[in-house]
């Protein structure tokens, strides 16, 4: 059974075509710049060196998926014959609120949950939306599903998720911490019990999420007890270009200096902070461990207040499960950065946690990279957001 995964921005689409038989990826794909001039679609196809591109008017995202099936059945680099081959298609959808703990078959009244959602996620659920009108216009009849990004972590206790406002404000306007990254953080404690060989429900993990937006979660027997982000994907660890948690009297305190209102400054603390605002160099590591190298001290730092933060959570959520037994690294800095990997790690050897320096030389693949005298394994996981909605997608309508 072949299914279709979109993952929906605002001017961006990605998308993965999986055989759920086997779970292989048969060809993925981006379309760039909906709606704008230069908008073009990449394609390719599993096992062909050659790609696909074509840079051709994309004005909405109706056109974005025409263009996705058109590749996805071109005769050379498609791996359908037909649009009918597509037996479902799985959307990524970021908030579902406290609405869904699980993913969903779409059909009219979840659209209508979803419109609901907007308010809790303005730039994110509406593209998401755009892109199941899309497909549902282009593929009536085909069945679709929405992953959501914050349902893994519904599991939370109120303790972990309710905030120390009135309580009117969560229940007028739902405001609560909610969580992000939640297929990915599922998927890593999932592969990590798989790895231990070790039953899920018999373990606490430490999760950490750590790509350009980054998270960590305390997940104890397979249900998520706690997480960094919060109402909104600024809170928790320093990130590329995100603040994360900041004491909330400073954004009136630069509103005032500076003379800009309250949106202006939320712009700063999400594009304008975090790696990139205390180096002033980049958001990107490689950059900031190209800088450290050179001897720049404001690198140095931003690498240092990141490690501060992921390691104060790893504390926090030892604390709060009485123990961990292994703790996980995925995205593009938890599976790439050897470097950062050290200096989170570093001193933690007397909780049990010690780093084996020559195994942490490894990029990309799975790997258990603590010492062999480490109380809590360390893990290196690749995460697959792609195969966890293509598998939800694929138990829910196969
Ligand atoms: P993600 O959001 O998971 O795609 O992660 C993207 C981020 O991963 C980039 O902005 C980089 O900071 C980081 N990254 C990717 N590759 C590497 C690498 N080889 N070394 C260090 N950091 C990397």
């Amino acid at each position: 059974m072949k299914v279709l995964v979109i993952n929906c921005g605002s001017s961006s689409l990605k998308y993965q075509m999986l055989d759920m038989k086997t779970e292989t990826l048969l060809a993925k794909g981006l379309v760039e710049r909906i709606g704008t001039d230069g908008s073009v679609l990449k394609h390719e196809k599993t096992n062909l060196d050659d790609k696909l591109v074509r840079e051709i008017p994309i004005e909405d995202h109706k056109v974005a998926i025409a263009s996705v099936v058109d590749a996805l059945i071109d005769p050379v680099y498609g791996v359908v014959k037909s649009m009918k081959e597509i037996k479902a298609v799985g959307h990524r959808v970021v908030h579902a609120g406290e609405k869904y703990a699980k993913s969903v078959l779409i059909d009219d009244k979840v659209i209508g949950v979803l419109e609901g959602c907007v308010d809790l996620a303005p730039l994110h659920n509406p593209p998401n939306l755009f892109g199941i009108a899309a497909c549902r216009e282009l593929m009536p009849g085909t069945p679709m599903v929405a992953v959501f990004d914050t349902a893994f972590h519904q599991t939370m206790p109120p303790e972990s998720y309710i905030y120390a406002l009135p309580y009117e404000y969560y229940e007028k306007y739902g405001i609560r911490r909610y969580g992000f990254h939640g297929t990915s953080h599922k998927y890593v404690s999932e592969r990590a019990a798989d790895m231990l060989g070790v039953n899920i429900d018999d373990l606490k993990l430490i999760t950490c999420h750590l790509g350009n937006g980054a998270s960590v979660s305390a997940i104890k027997r397979g249900k998520c007890i706690d997480t960094s982000m919060g109402f909104t994907p600024l809170a928790g660890l320093a990130m590329g270009t995100r603040s994360g948690s900041i004491d909330p009297a400073i954004i009136s305190f630069i509103s005032d200096k500076e003379g800009i209102d309250a949106d202006e400054v939320l712009e700063i603390l999400n594009k304008k902070s975090g790696m990139l605002g205390i180096s002033g160099t980049s958001s990107d590591f490689r950059d900031i461990d190209a800088a450290i190298q050179q001897g720049d001290e404001r690198a140095a730092l931003a690498l240092k207040v990141f490690a501060h933060r992921v390691r104060y959570y790893i504390g926090a959520y030892i604390a709060e499960m009485n123990g961990v037994d292994a703790i996980v690294f995925t995205a593009g800095v938890g599976e790439n950065d050897t470097n950062t990997r050290d200096v989170i790690c570093n001193e933690l050897g007397n909780l049990g946690i010690k780093l084996d320096l020559v195994k942490n030389k490894v990029r990309g693949k799975e790997a258990i990279i603590s010492r062999d005298d480490s109380r809590v394994a360390i893990l290196l996981i690749p995460t697959n957001e792609e195969l966890v909605i293509a598998r939800d997608t694929y138990e829910l309508t196969k």
